[in-house]
């Protein structure tokens, strides 16, 4: 028999997804709907269908988790600000000729990353993926044992690298692995090592009798050094932050100084402590770089100008040592004085209890890193209407309290907060 089409639809949906015109979506979404709610044999339910199915479709929403980087928000938030206009994407203005649309945003970050050549894929497990393609394709690579890791979202090192083409050789043990382990795959006569792959430990730790050698030590090896840095902080010294880098960034590997240390490249996401839109950036050695972007994968990875301008934004917000143009570290290096401030009006609202909280950074970033906040808090789990609000605040609950923690609140959304919490009665 064959399937329905539009004109012997069985007229009774067609009617019912009429009578709910109201919910403002297209009409076969409607048609869905009214379908799904005939199946469920409640045709009652039609409008309730549509209304879930405009409710699970992108909108802008309130983070109030405390999570900076919230994997389920999208990580960092960036503006992204674009006329129906053209853009010269890949055409050069000065001389008339073909432009590269990798260059521009790509030479920022490396200027800010202090170094040659940087191009931009959709993520970073597209950048590990073209960087393996484009420097191992039927060659090995060398990493460690305690580096075999899986990233998230089923993201793992050794299935990547099975998909490039390259062929694994691991080293070392799981807690300890020397600068002598990879010397002797990379001297061995029988391989033919492409690239030696240093992943940084981003979401787990390995603590107690551990040995990991230095980027120093890896660069002097005879083969290029690729570290996987993941969370994109681009300068330890954080010279766009006032107050200089905040105690919490400790240990996290940073671009600028793991390519000065020596490594040939630098792979990071644009959308962790980099700040930026959802990327992946292959920043380091001019040759190298160019051997990525040669590579047939590289147009299949490209990002769109969407992505590039917020990037090129994103760059010159580094480049002019402005944190507080970029959100990520706007929020990160908000006091606790100011959150305080910002509570006031929460607490004269008398909409709930002014509270210390902490904040994370998130997104798979600094697993531990608690940074002092200031909160509302109102007994019981109040996460369901909050989440069904017009602009829906996404809230945190422990212990049968929900937190508001106002650090990741745009103070713009203070008021559209409070009135929430008042909704809850
Ligand atoms: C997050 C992360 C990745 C994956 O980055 P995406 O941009 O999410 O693809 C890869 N490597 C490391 C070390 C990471 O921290």
């Amino acid at each position: 028999m064959p399937s329905p089409g539009p004109t012997d639809r069985p007229p009774s949906v067609d009617i019912l997804a009429r009578s709910i015109a109201d919910v403002g979506l297209p009409h076969p979404m409607l048609v869905d709907a009214a379908r799904a709610a005939i199946a469920a044999g409640d045709p009652e339910s039609a409008r309730a269908f549509a209304i879930a199915a405009s409710r699970r479709m992108l909108r802008p929403v309130i983070n109030a988790t405390g999570t900076i980087l919230h994997t389920n928000l999208g990580r960092a938030p960036v503006a992204v600000h674009q006329d129906e206009r053209y853009t010269n994407l890949e055409l050069d203005l000065i001389s008339g000729g073909r432009g590269s649309r990798m260059a521009t945003a790509g030479d920022l970050i490396a200027k800010a990353c202090g170094t040659e050549k940087a191009i931009i894929v959709n993520n970073c497990a597209a950048a590990i993926l073209l960087v393996l393609s484009g420097l191992a394709d039927g060659r090995d690579v060398v990493v460690s044992r305690s580096e075999l890791v899986e990233i998230g979202g089923g993201f793992r090192i050794p299935e990547v690298m099975a998909r490039s083409g390259a062929n694994l050789i691991e080293v070392g043990t799981t807690n300890r692995t020397r600068v002598a382990d990879y010397a002797n795959a990379v001297d061995d006569p029988a391989t033919d090592v492409g690239v030696v792959l240093q992943v940084h430990q981003s979401n787990y730790k390995i603590v107690g009798f551990t040995e990991a050698p230095t980027i120093a030590q890896l660069a002097g090896l005879d083969a290029p050094l690729v570290a996987d840095i993941g969370s994109g902080l681009l300068d330890s010294r954080c010279p766009w932050l006032k107050g200089g880098p905040p105690g919490w960034l400790a240990e996290e590997p940073a671009a600028r100084q793991t390519l000065a240390a020596g490594a040939g490249l630098v792979t990071f996401s644009g959308d962790k402590l980099f700040g930026g839109p959802q990327a992946g950036i292959i920043a380091g050695d001019a040759e190298l770089v160019g051997r990525c972007a040669e590579h047939p994968l590289a147009r299949a990875l490209r990002p769109g100008d969407l992505v590039l301008s917020a990037l090129q934004d994103t760059a010159l917000a580094y480049l002019s040592e402005d944190g507080d143009a970029i959100p990520f570290w706007r929020m990160a290096a908000l006091t606790v004085d100011h959150l305080r401030g910002r509570a006031e009006a929460y607490d004269a609202a008398g909409v709930g209890d002014v509270v210390d909280v902490r904040s994370t950074p998130g997104g798979g970033t600094l697993p531990g890193v608690e940074i002092d906040s200031v909160g509302i808090a109102r007994i019981g789990d109040h996460r369901q209407a909050l989440r069904s609000l017009d602009r829906p605040v996404i809230a945190r609950v422990d212990d049968d309290t929900t937190y508001i923690d106002l650090r990741t609140v745009h103070p713009d959304d203070d008021g559209a907060v409070i009135e929430a919490l008042h909704s809850l009665g």
